[in-house]
């Protein structure tokens, strides 16, 4: 047994470091982080190379060796992190404050707390001298922020023979407290994702001085659209992943949100109860249907000109199994004017295969999330978001997401917002998640 405290205090060290390197991409700049990444490793003589994809975007890769009776395992984590807005923080969020238990800083939930727990748990095993049955290689990457074409996609393009494992541990998973019990309501395990696709409406119509109104001013019929798209939900459509997540949740769950849960796919019942639950919290209702929503409005040049074009941008979410022609016949249907023009590119992240919930991996982080919160029901877990892990699942290397530090609901939101922070405490359940999941693997 690893003394946890003194590793939870090396740790809080390594990611407070990590959060004071800005790697916010765009520029990114990933290869400063890496390069502390690789002090560390050189201490403990573990070898690693660092892959640099163009200049200053560098991702690095490391490896202990096992004894080869089973597959290697990968814990991967991205370096770079999403910009700030610096005057909306209580500190800076790049000077990594202590304060109540908490380190804040941008990176601290996404993806820094993670990658310096993977770091630790190799370190350590290292050190320790750990007999292992399977190579663990450690992948901290560039560019996730961005889609990964500089870091993961680089990696799985040009170099998939240096991290070819059997399984993979990435982030994207999710340890949720319930706020009034304060206790970790469920452990999901993401095995799948969905995938995003920008699809823009573009209205058409005849320009002209303002002070002469036109019938088919392409601003109102833009409008038109946009209010029948509001109007409109797709449908609830849930796949293995997701049956089952509603399922274990409904479980945990008070009444009445755990019968909706249970009856989502009731003939009769299940609209109400969709509506009842994505209601109360829209990120289950994106859980089970494609999702909508407009983000970027375009049109006009100067205030007494009729435009001649006008355009949204829709960010999609598709289920991973729906195909996207499908999809856009349904908006067609549902805007209801042919004169609009729908344009989109095929989806940047590929299509992949959700990874198995009987694989070993699998079985260790929930054997693992057990015993360290009995009270929690674990279930695989579809993310909402995009994550690295689906290049890895389109090479066939099953990968599994977790974000190994139980948060709430009000810490979860600061991913990506304003005054980012992981608890300390929090920091060490990871770093025990992430170890005993090693140990776990190579029994
Ligand atoms: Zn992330």
């Amino acid at each position: 047994m690893p003394d946890y405290k003194e590793l939870t205090k090396e740790t809080t060290q390594i990611l407070t470091d990590l959060i004071k390197i800005n790697t916010v991409n765009p520029p990114g700049n990933e290869i400063e982080a890496v390069k502390y990444v690789a002090k560390l490793l050189e201490k403990e003589k573990i070898p690693y190379e660092i892959v640099e994809s163009e200049p200053g975007r560098a991702s690095i890769i490391a490896r202990v060796k096992g004894n080869g009776s089973k597959k290697p395992v990968m814990m991967m984590a991205h370096l770079d992190v999403v910009g700030v807005e610096p005057e909306k923080w209580k500190f800076n969020p790049f000077s990594a404050t202590l304060k109540d238990d908490y380190i804040y800083g941008r990176g601290s939930i996404d993806d820094k707390g993670m990658a310096a727990c993977e770091l630790l748990v190799m370190l350590e095993m290292k050190r320790k001298n750990t007999p292992l049955k399977r190579d663990l290689i450690l992948v901290l990457c560039a560019d996730e922020e961005a889609g990964g074409s500089k870091g993961i996609e680089f990696l799985v393009n040009k170099h998939l023979d240096k991290i070819k494992a059997e399984f993979v541990i990435n982030e994207g998973g999710r340890i949720i407290v319930n706020e009034q019990t304060k206790k970790v309501a469920f452990v999901g395990i993401q095995n799948t994702e969905k995938v995003p696709v920008n699809i823009k409406l573009v209205a058409k119509g005849t320009p002209g001085h303002a002070s002469v109104p036109l019938p088919d001013n392409c601003i109102f019929k833009l409008a038109k659209a946009q209010a029948r798209l509001a109007e409109w939900q797709s449908p609830v459509k849930l796949n293995d992943t997701t049956r089952t997540f509603f399922k274990g949740l409904s479980r945990s769950a008070a009444f009445p949100e755990s019968f909706y849960m249970e009856n989502l796919e009731h003939p009769e019942l299940g609209a109400f109860c969709a509506a009842q639950l994505s209601k109360k919290d829209p990120i289950l209702g994106s859980t089970m249907r494609n999702s909508v929503s407009p983000t970027i409005l375009k049109s006009g040049i100067r205030s007494n000109v009729i435009p001649s074009e006008a355009e949204v941008n829709l960010n999609v979410r598709l289920l991973p199994e729906e195909k996207l022609e499908d999809f856009i016949q349904q908006l067609r249907e549902v805007i209801k004017d042919t004169s609009i023009e729908i344009v989109y590119n095929k989806p940047e992240h590929p299509d992949s295969p959700t990874s198995p919930v009987e694989s070993e991996l699998f079985r260790a982080m929930a054997k693992v999330g057990q015993e360290l919160w009995p009270e929690a029901v674990t279930v695989p877990f579809m993310s909402t978001g995009a994550t690295d892990s689906a290049y890895l699942r389109a090479k066939g290397i099953p990968t599994y997401g977790i974000l190994p530090f139980p948060l709430n609901e009000d810490d979860l939101a600061r991913m990506h917002g304003h005054n980012e922070r992981l608890a300390l405490k929090g920091l060490e359940d990871g770093l025990k998640f992430m170890y005993q999941t090693v140990v776990e693997l190579n029994k």
